[in-house]
């Protein structure tokens, strides 16, 4: 990075962060100082820029390190120096040609997040957000989780020196837990849902807001803003250009506004041309709220009563960014659909055994969509497919090992090994 900060002084800016935006009234606010949701409406805010200001091109952008700083033109955090990083981003997007085979679809690609720090795409929103609150001088982070995030954040947390408050479900990953104790995250498992855990960290936070700030799913404006680098990094993997689809495990749906967010940018700095992807929202059929929305017709969710599915990263009973993520799978042409986790084990399986992929519950469920999808000729035979696999298989031993691994027999030592033949 040394090379950015000689162009620095007097060149042209590190962050071209001009503003922040609220998408439901359309208020600017000012990106110098901490805000968290829109003081007239609540709404989540969105961070702007100048884009007429990025003078640097892709290519110039292709000969920098291999992590998601490489756009720090279009991130929000000010200097290199603000910079918190365990190495995040550019992670695989790899070609599935069997798996393609097996759902005749005309190219499969999976983005694969499984590679980042702790284990989840969250590393991208732990990195940037930390980043920026620690450069606004934020003195401690609050937030509830459903476990990936907690693990992320407190890892980032850690390394900016920044105490981080987490509540998540008792129900969670359990090897979420240990992260988050491991990187001295100060822990609260909570009996009850994410949402449950959101109102005691909203009520915490109230009790003393000098100590602790809210950084919830879309409470702050730039987790969002270090998720959406997967969408640069799909465009920038494919040669500057947009697949025909992109296939998002939908919780909180951070990670699909984030990418819808992205391609946008690029198109106004014209890095980019041509249709956007239709973005496809993933859910579980035991918690699919965004769903029933999309099939209703509706421009906001109705909360999701008894939540419950083994992709727990997407167990999120109602988000504050729905109609975000509405509007961004309407606009693309794109649709909402839910799988349910028998479908997804099934799948995940199915993705193992023809690529040598572990995904996570949340990545299967999309491979599954897409396969539904192409049943229904909705995504056509010659498509060109990206599914976002959101974390790594092996961070859900509990999850999975029952289901994927159960059936294995222990022999005794001295017995033998009843072989099949392939
Ligand atoms: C958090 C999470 C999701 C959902 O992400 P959103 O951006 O909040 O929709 C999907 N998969 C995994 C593994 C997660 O941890
Ligand atoms: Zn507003």
């Amino acid at each position: 990075m040394s090379d950015d900060v000689a162009t620095t002084a007097g060149g042209p800016p590190w962050s071209t962060l001009s503003h922040l935006e609220c998408p439901r009234c359309g208020d600017r606010l000012d990106a110098s100082v901490h805000q968290g949701l829109c003081p007239r409406d609540g709404s989540p805010l969105l961070a702007r820029y100048d884009l007429g200001a990025v003078v640097v091109t892709p290519d110039d952008v292709a000969r920098r390190a291999p992590d998601l700083w490489r756009y720090h033109e279009v991130l929000p955090v000010q200097s290199p120096a603000g910079v918190v990083t365990l190495g995040e981003g550019m992670t695989p997007l790899l070609d599935l040609p069997r798996l393609a085979e097996d759902l005749d679809v005309g190219r499969l690609l999976v983005k694969d997040e499984g590679l980042l720090p702790t284990g989840s795409f969250k590393a991208r929103g732990a990195a940037v957000g930390v980043s920026r609150a620690a450069e606004l001088g934020v003195r401690g982070l609050a937030m509830p989780t459903n476990g990936n995030a907690g693990a992320a954040w407190a890892a980032y947390a850690a390394r900016a020196g920044i105490p981080l408050l987490v509540a998540m479900p008792v129900g969670a990953p359990t090897i979420t837990r240990a992260e988050c104790v491991a990187a001295g995250a100060q822990l609260h498992l909570v009996d009850g849902l994410i949402s449950d855990a959101g109102k005691l960290v909203a009520a915490a936070v109230a009790d003393d807001p000098e100590r602790w700030t809210d950084v919830a799913t879309l409470k702050e404006p730039y987790r969002i803003e270090g998720k959406k680098t997967m969408g640069f990094e799909i465009a920038e993997q494919l040669g500057w250009r947009m697949p025909d689809v992109i296939a998002y495990p939908t919780g909180g749906g951070v990670g699909l506004i984030g990418i819808w967010k992205a391609l946008h940018e690029l198109l106004e700095l014209g890095w980019i041309s041509g249709p956007m992807p239709r973005l496809v929202a993933v859910q579980s059929t035991g918690c699919a709220p965004i769903v029933r929305a999309f099939e209703a017709g509706a421009d906001v969710s109705e909360p999701w009563v008894g939540a419950s599915t083994v992709a727990f990263g997407i167990t999120v009973p109602k988000a504050l960014g729905d109609f975000l993520v509405l509007q961004a799978v309407r606009e693309t042409g794109g649709t909402a659909l839910a799988v349910d986790d028998a479908e997804l084990l099934e799948e995940l399986r199915v993705v193992g055994a023809r690529e040598g992929l572990f995904l996570c519950p949340e990545g299967a469920a999309v491979v599954s969509a897409v396969r539904r999808l192409r049943g229904s000729g909705w995504i056509g035979a010659d498509e060109e497919v990206v599914v976002l696999n959101t974390g790594a298989g092996i961070i859900y031993p509990d999850a999975v090992s029952v289901d994927v691994g159960g059936e294995v027999p222990v022999v005794a030592k001295d017995g033998r090994l009843d072989v099949r033949t392939p």
